[in-house]
């Protein structure tokens, strides 16, 4: 891990710190769960890409700007740091895009990846369902061969941006139920398909772009399968791996998390009590051990090695360490802490403290990285 930037990263820096202090709204955008919201953060991202700041890491041939996964990192940092909006196409840009350059087609990619970086489509991700999330074998969601069609029945839930999105990457099985992993298969499935139905699902932070989605009889071209038939579990392993992994979550937005606890515990007068203090050092101790996994991760796949099960070291730095963060924040807001813990209630940090909560739930629960690294780094037995 080499901790020191190439003269073109601290130009990359520099460009995009001046740009984004130019282009970054002044004011929060509408949220992403409403239409105004989508619309609005749509438009950012167009913005973006205009000025060359979307798909750092990906192909220029895709449309991306064709840079190592450091560099991809510094955008990360600054973005954050400059309380940039919320990525509107985040499933597209983080899973769906990765999962296509490495296991799709080349007309899958050809027709995707521009519309991914463009944001021409929002893609969202069909892996739960009602009886499958650890146990993500168990999916049921049946896809059947007819001609040059799979047609699919079933059901999927909490699906993020399944309200809004145009794209869902959904995991079906094709196979018989016996060899659970065998059987199953990725499909890209259009959302305006006849037979695709969305439940909207309103989580606990009020947030509504959350959805229930049914397929009945959807009727899906062969050519939509992402891999090949069969090959869903190994493509959806990948797509979890670089969920949990390298880049995903930057560091920089929990530096800045901490920043505003810190600014909170000072407001409230609360910032020479022993007990926070004590807690504040932890937790950037926390911080700063999950900089080094994830820069050290980057640096692996700058290196060509794929980190593999230890990107589950970094899911569960990050999101238990974004949970502790705002515990503490509610706790300092006293009262109105009370509220965040009761609610949902018109306020950011109400809102981030029960996002908090779901980042140890989404992407693999942190029980299930704990398996995971006890069992395939530690190599204990099950
Ligand atoms: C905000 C949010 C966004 C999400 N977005 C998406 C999305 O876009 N697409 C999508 O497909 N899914 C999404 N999910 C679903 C998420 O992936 C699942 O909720 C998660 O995998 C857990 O599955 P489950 O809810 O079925 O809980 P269960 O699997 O029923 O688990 C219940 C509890 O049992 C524990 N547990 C289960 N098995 C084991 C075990 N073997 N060992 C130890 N403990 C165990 C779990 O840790 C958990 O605490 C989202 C979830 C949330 C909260």
């Amino acid at each position: 891990l080499d901790l020191r930037e190439r003269p073109d990263q601290r130009r990359f820096r520099a460009d995009l710190r001046a740009w984004l202090g130019e282009h970054v709204p002044r004011s929060p955008l509408p949220p992403l769960s409403t239409v105004d919201g989508v619309r609005a953060h749509v438009a950012w991202e167009r913005r973006l890409t205009a000025a060359g700041y979307t798909g750092v890491h990906w192909p220029l041939e895709y449309g991306g700007q064709g840079k190592d996964a450091v560099t991809s990192a510094i955008f990360e940092e600054e973005y954050a740091r400059a309380g940039a909006p919320e990525r509107a196409n985040v499933v597209g840009l983080r899973l769906v895009g990765p999962a296509l350059m490495a296991y799709g087609t080349d007309p899958q990619r050809h027709r995707h990846l521009p519309a991914i970086l463009g944001c021409d489509e929002l893609w969202s991700q069909g892996f739960s369902e009602p009886e499958a999330g650890s146990d993500l074998a168990a999916v049921r969601t049946r896809a059947s061969r007819d001609g040059d069609h799979l047609v699919v029945t079933g059901e999927k839930i909490w699906t993020t941006l399944g309200v809004h999105a145009d794209w869902i990457l959904a995991l079906v099985r094709t196979g018989s139920g016996e060899r659970r992993h065998d059987g199953l298969t990725l499909l890209l499935v259009d959302m305006r398909t006849e037979g695709v139905e969305r439940r909207p699902i309103v989580q606990v932070n009020a947030d509504a772009g959350f959805a229930q989605i049914t397929f009945n009889e959807v009727r899906v071209p062969e050519d939509q399968v992402v891999g090949s038939v069969g090959q869903g579990w190994t493509v959806a392993m990948h797509v979890l791996t670089v969920e949990r992994g390298a880049g995903t979550v930057s560091h920089a937005w929990l530096e800045q998390d901490l920043r505003a606890t810190i600014a909170l515990a000072r407001e409230r007068g609360r910032l020479e009590e022993p007990l926070v203090r004590r807690e504040l050092a932890l937790l950037r101790v926390q911080v700063q051990r999950y900089r080094f996994s994830n820069l050290r991760a980057l640096c692996l796949t700058d290196h060509g090695i794929d980190p593999g099960p230890e990107a589950s070291i970094n899911k569960l730095l990050w999101s238990e360490t974004r949970k502790r963060i705002y515990r503490l924040g509610a706790e300092l807001r006293g009262e109105d802490g009370l509220l965040d813990a009761q609610g949902p209630e018109d306020s950011e940090w109400q809102r981030q403290y029960w996002y908090s909560r779901a980042a140890t739930i989404y992407g693999g629960s942190s029980q299930i990285q704990k398996n995971i690294i006890a069992e395939r780094l530690l190599g204990l037995p099950r």
